[in-house]
C-alpha cells in the first residue's frame, strides 16, 4: 500500500506570515493516513520545521547541492537541509533543468546527496510542449528516467514526479488518458530496472496546475499517489481540499 502524498513547491512565493497556512493543513490532516508536504523557499525552511513541529506536516527543500559543503556561494546542501529537521527535497523541477541548465547526471548527484543525508529525494521528469507535439513524450520520459534515477532508489529513499513542462503554471492539464498513458509507463520502466518490489513501494506523483477541482479527478488515476502542486499550494483554501481529494 502506498502511501498517498501531497507536496506543495512554493517555488519563490510566499512570506513567514503565510506559514500560518501550516496550522490549517495540519488540521485538515489529522490522523488521515496521507501525507502532505510543503517546501517553502530555503529562507523559511527554519520557521517551517519549527511550524510544523508535533504535526503530520513534513517540510522540504526545493533543490540541494550535489556537495555536502563548500565555495559554493548561494546553494544549499542536502546535510544542512536535514540538520534543521527538513525530511523532503525536491530535486530536477523543469524550472531549475531550464534556468540553472541542470541536467539529468546533476539531477542524478542531487538525488544521492539528499540519500546520504537520509532525505527523501522527489525526482521530476517531464516532457515539453515540443516533446509532445513531436509525439516522443514517452521516449523523452525514459531517457530522463535513466538519467536522473541514480541506482540503489527504494520507496523511501525517493518518489518521482511527472510533471508535464507545458502544464506547469499554465492551468492546461493533460488528459486522464494522456495521466494514465504516462504514469503506467512510468510505473513499467521502474519495474524493469528496479524490480517489481521497490516499483510497488515507489510513489509517483502527478504534477501541473493541480487545482481543487480537478484533483480528485487525477487521484482516481490507479498509478498516481499524489500530487506536486505549485501554486495552489500556497493557501490553504486551495490546499486543503486538495489534501481531502486524496
Ligand atoms: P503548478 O506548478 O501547480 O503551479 O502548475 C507545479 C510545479 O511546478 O510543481
Amino acid at each position: 500500500m502506498r502511501r498517498k502524498l501531497a507536496t506543495g513547491n512554493w517555488k519563490m512565493n510566499g512570506s513567514l506570515a503565510g506559514l500560518d497556512m501550516l496550522a490549517d493543513v495540519a488540521t485538515a490532516m489529522g490522523s488521515d493516513s496521507a501525507e502532505a508536504v510543503i517546501c517553502p523557499p530555503s529562507a523559511y525552511l527554519m520557521p517551517a520545521v519549527t511550524a510544523a513541529q508535533g504535526t503530520s506536516v513534513g517540510i522540504g527543500a526545493q533543490d540541494c547541492h550535489t556537495e555536502s559543503k563548500g565555495a559554493f556561494t548561494g546553494d544549499i546542501s542536502a546535510p544542512m537541509i536535514k540538520d534543521i529537521g527538513a525530511t523532503y527535497v525536491i530535486v530536477g523541477h523543469s524550472e531549475r533543468r531550464e534556468a540553472h541548465a541542470e541536467s539529468d547526471a546533476d539531477v542524478a548527484r542531487k538525488a544521492q546527496a539528499a540519500w546520504a543525508a537520509d532525505l527523501t529525494a522527489i525526482i521530476c521528469i517531464g516532457e515539453s510542449e515540443a516533446d509532445r507535439s513531436a509525439g516522443t513524450t514517452l521516449d523523452v520520459i525514459a531517457k530522463q528516467l535513466a538519467g536522473s534515477l541514480p541506482d540503489g532508489c527504494t520507496g523511501d529513499n525517493t518518489v518521482v514526479a511527472y510533471e508535464p513542462i507545458w502544464a506547469i503554471g499554465t492551468g492546461k492539464i493533460p488528459t486522464l488518458d494522456q495521466i494514465i498513458e504516462v504514469h503506467d509507463f512510468i510505473r513499467a520502466e521502474l519495474a524493469k530496472r528496479f524490480g517489481s518490489d521497490v516499483t510497488d513501494a515507489l510513489r509517483l506523483l502527478y504534477g501541473g496546475s493541480v487545482k481543487p477541482d480537478n484533483a480528485a479527478d487525477i487521484f482516481k488515476v490507479e498509478n498516481v499517489d499524489g500530487a506536486l502542486i505549485g501554486g495552489a499550494s500556497l493557501k490553504a483554501a486551495d490546499f486543503v481540499p486538495i489534501l481531502k481529494a486524496l
